[in-house]
């Protein structure tokens, strides 16, 4: 691939269509899918069997959400468990199986397995295409990442994709922050690659380091992240000012094998301070929006809970996932670029389940509270996460201990002890400080002993940004 062709990395005769012939062309690929899962796949078939319905009885995207069942990620890990290591909704002979990953973090209920075969690593990774074209990044450009390259999807598929659209990735995650900038310096980005938490980390090492972004990186482009909670409009402004340049954000899942709505060459807010909109790739990903309580879909402007389907993966289809995803739901007309395609409002995702992430990891407050709670000498605990002054996110576990049960000495080792096991059980390094007993609030129903105060300290940690000099 050459420069001379980027104009046809997106599918430009797609991106014209009205929004009734993508209608028309998703409900097409539901009834394929569906028939193929039906027919093909016993996973499905039960499912379907059980739910008595049919392929055939689904002639509208009405029918499909009103009858055909969803499945979570709880579904998914019994299948495989049941059927080991794939589940019986893998649908080709190991042999083709190309790429495993499996979904972020070490605990929860579980981490399911994801398989693609060479086409479909191929196939998927071409989103980034769209999100390159529509951020101006062109094959050929130098592109830093933070992102590390594991068992997750997030890497992969980036990497995969970096290579297939041209670019020249340098994957500097392993690196001291000192060599990072440096590497930087030598390397001079087109376009960095990073979580809203590691940008903001990065724009104060620079400006403690007296680097001006603008001077230091004069080819820079752009900066993409993942969709999450950034520090809004305030901290998007900053960014663009300090750093010179547009953010681009996208968001995905590996259930969607990657990517698959991506802000357009807009940016992420419109001049009067609204935020705009991530578009979705809707040939290739269906993404219901549905208000939980009435299982109806939501109206452009107000939130609702993600379901995904892949129209085209059929060697290990993915109908009706439940994501608990929450985002704000955009129509395409919100956007002023004319794509037919609607999407979900910047920075607006969240959780249905009391999911965070965190560095890049999911957490799962119950596996913290599963090693606290396990031991008799402790009583309650609340986490906190934020971001410090140099933009460093942070985790820090007050606990409190039964009166009277340890010395202060045995308390210490407890803490440290427990710091470890912590680490350990999420891979994610946290303070554990001993406070008070009496002093945190107790909970009778649904545990709410987790703080998500970054999106202010975000904002707070760049307010003077730039303002040094
Ligand atoms: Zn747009």
């Amino acid at each position: 691939m050459n420069p001379s062709q980027s104009r046809h990395y997106a599918n430009i005769r797609l991106e014209r269509a009205s929004p009734d012939e993508i209608k028309g062309l998703q409900l097409k690929r539901i009834q394929t899918v569906l028939a193929h899962a039906y027919d093909r796949n016993p996973f499905y078939r039960a499912l379907y069997d059980k739910a008595g319905v049919h392929p055939r009885d689904i002639r509208s995207l009405e029918d499909f959400r009103a009858r055909i069942p969803f499945i979570d990620k709880r579904t998914l890990l019994e299948d495989q468990s049941a059927y080991p290591p794939y589940g019986s909704r893998a649908d080709v002979p190991d042999a083709h199986i190309h790429q495993v990953t499996h979904t972020g973090g070490t605990s929860g209920i579980g981490q399911e397995l994801h398989m693609f075969t060479q086409l479909e690593t191929e196939s998927w990774t071409t989103g980034f295409f769209y999100e390159c074209a529509w951020a101006g990044i062109q094959p050929g450009d130098r592109v830093v990442r933070f992102i590390r390259v594991a068992m997750e999807l997030g890497g992969l598929w980036h990497k995969s994709a970096g290579e297939r659209f041209g670019l020249n990735q340098f994957f500097i995650g392993a690196y001291d922050s000192e060599t990072r900038l440096k590497l930087m310096r030598r390397i001079s980005p087109h376009l960095i690659i990073a979580q809203p938490s590691y940008l903001t980390r990065l724009s104060l090492m620079c400006e403690e380091q007296g680097i001006q972004p603008r001077e230091a990186f004069p080819e820079l482009k752009a900066m993409m992240f993942s969709g999450e909670a950034h520090g809004g409009v305030n901290w998007l402004r900053r960014m663009e000012n300090f750093w010179g340049v547009k953010l681009a954000e996208w968001y995905g899942s590996t259930q969607a094998a990657g990517s698959h709505m991506f802000s357009c060459e807009g940016g992420l807010h419109f001049d009067d301070g609204r935020l705009r909109m991530l578009h979705n790739l809707e040939h290739r990903i269906y993404c219901e929006m549905l208000d939980l309580e009435t299982g109806l879909p939501v109206n452009s402007g107000e939130d609702g809970e993600m379901f995904i389907t892949n129209l085209y993966n059929e060697n290990f289809p993915i109908i009706r996932f439940r994501t608990y995803d929450r985002a704000r739901y955009r129509d395409a007309d919100y956007c002023d670029c004319g794509r037919p395609f609607s999407g979900i409002e910047s920075g607006s995702v969240s959780r249905v389940d009391d999911m965070l992430k965190v560095r890049g990891q999911n957490l799962w407050p119950d596996t913290v509270g599963g090693l606290i709670f396990g031991r008799v000498e402790l009583e309650e605990y609340q986490g906190t996460v934020w971001v410090d002054e140099t933009g460093r996110e942070r985790v820090r576990v007050a606990v409190e201990f039964r009166p009277g049960s340890l010395s202060e000495g045995e308390r210490d080792v407890l803490r440290q002890r427990l710091r470890e096991e912590i680490k350990q059980k999420t891979d994610i390094t946290m303070e554990v400080i001993e406070v008070e007993h009496g002093t945190l609030p107790r909970f009778e129903q649904k545990a709410r002993r987790w703080k998500d105060e970054r999106g202010a300290s975000r904002q707070s940690a760049v307010q003077q940004l730039g303002t040094n000099r």
